[in-house]
Order: structure tokens, then C-alpha cells, then sequence
């Protein structure tokens, strides 16, 4: 793995495990030799993230929408700042560049990135593997939530074996390195229903 893209909360929510978390992985990320591409912005999980990659010597890619720079809450550290005309483009590039996906703890941004980076792999867009940092058992819920909607005949159990969920920086790592992503697009056929 070169680049991770990593998705995260744009504030540092109400546990310091999750700033700790992040510098953990940040810093984790630059003595592997992996390059961050994150939002951009140096506020929340984002800004500590960035900034623990970058104080280990790690290259750092932020991919910012135009209007979110110019409201100065762009990054200016970054190895690298793109500065996109949208969100979608951002969303695109960030993509293009990674060849992994992890979520940091987040709101409705981080969720929405997230999901569809998923999305992406089940269509066959990219074969790229989708990791879930559980810091502190933040996505405990969901991760249940996801079994359930794979028991209730929405996901496919294939799909389900791409988002990878684990509560270790370094396993996570690991396993998005070296998952072997099934070859089955989501694709139904109307005889299959
Ligand atoms: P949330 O998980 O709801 O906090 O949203 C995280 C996402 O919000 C980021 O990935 C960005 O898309 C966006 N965002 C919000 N504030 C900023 C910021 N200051 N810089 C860059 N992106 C931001």
C-alpha cells in the first residue's frame, strides 16, 4: 500500500482517545513509508492526524474543496494541498490517489465518505479494501447494524469481508495491505432475486 485515504471528523470528539488514536495512526502511517490523503483541513481529527504524519516525516496529500480553503481552514502544512472546485471532485481524487479507505471516528461527513468509497468497491468502480478504526468501540453499532443489514439479505457476505473492522492501528494496516478483495460486483442478475 503507497497512499491510505483516510476519513475523519472534522472536530475531536469527546474522548481523547480518538486524538490519541489519531496521532497514533498518523504517525504509524509516515515510519511505514505510507502517504496520507486526507480533506485537507487542519481542524479535528483531520488537523491531528495531519499533523502527526507530517511531525514523523510522512508525505501528506489534503484534496480541499475551494470554498472550504478559502474560508482558511485549509491546512496550509500539507506535503501536498489540492484545492478541487467541489466536494465530489475532492471525493474522486482522494480516491484516485488511494489504494485503501479507513475511517477515522466522524459525523455525517466521515459516514457519507466512507460509505460511498464502499459503495465504489462493491460496483466494481475500484477494488479497493475499507477499513473501520474502532476507537474506543465508536463503531461498534455500526458494525452491527452492517451484520444485521447482511443477515436481512442487503449486503452480501462477499461485500461484507471488504469493510474490515478492528480496534488496532497497526492490524488494520495490516489487513487492508493485504486483504485478497473477492472479484464479485454487485451487479444482480433478475433470475438471481
Ligand atoms: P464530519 O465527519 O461530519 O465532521 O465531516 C468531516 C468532513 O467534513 C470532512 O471530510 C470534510 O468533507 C468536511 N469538512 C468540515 N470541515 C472541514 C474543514 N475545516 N476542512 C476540510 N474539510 C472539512
Amino acid at each position: 500500500m503507497k497512499r491510505l485515504c483516510v476519513f475523519c471528523g472534522s472536530s475531536v470528539g469527546a474522548n481523547p482517545a480518538y486524538s490519541e488514536a489519531a496521532t497514533t495512526l498518523g504517525t504509524l502511517l509516515a515510519t511505514r513509508g505510507i502517504g496520507l490523503v486526507y480533506g485537507g483541513g487542519n481542524v479535528g481529527l483531520m488537523g491531528v492526524i495531519a499533523d502527526a504524519a507530517l511531525a514523523a516525516g510522512g508525505e501528506v496529500i489534503g484534496v480541499i474543496p475551494r470554498a472550504l480553503a478559502d474560508r482558511e481552514i485549509a491546512h496550509t502544512g500539507c506535503t501536498e494541498l489540492r484545492v478541487v472546485d467541489s466536494m465530489h471532485t475532492r471525493k474522486a481524487m482522494m480516491a484516485d490517489l488511494s489504494d485503501a479507505f479507513l475511517a477515522m471516528p466522524g459525523g455525517v461527513g466521515t459516514f457519507e465518505e466512507f460509505f460511498e468509497a464502499i459503495t465504489w468497491t462493491q460496483l466494481g468502480l475500484h477494488r479497493k479494501p475499507c477499513g473501520l478504526l474502532n476507537v474506543a468501540g465508536f463503531y461498534s453499532p455500526l458494525a452491527v447494524f452492517i451484520d444485521q443489514a447482511v443477515s436481512e439479505g442487503f449486503i452480501k457476505p462477499v461485500h461484507r469481508a471488504a469493510i474490515v473492522v478492528d480496534d488496532d492501528p497497526a492490524r488494520l494496516l495490516e489487513t487492508l495491505s493485504t486483504i485478497d478483495l473477492p472479484d464479485v460486483p454487485k451487479w444482480i442478475k433478475r433470475d438471481e432475486t
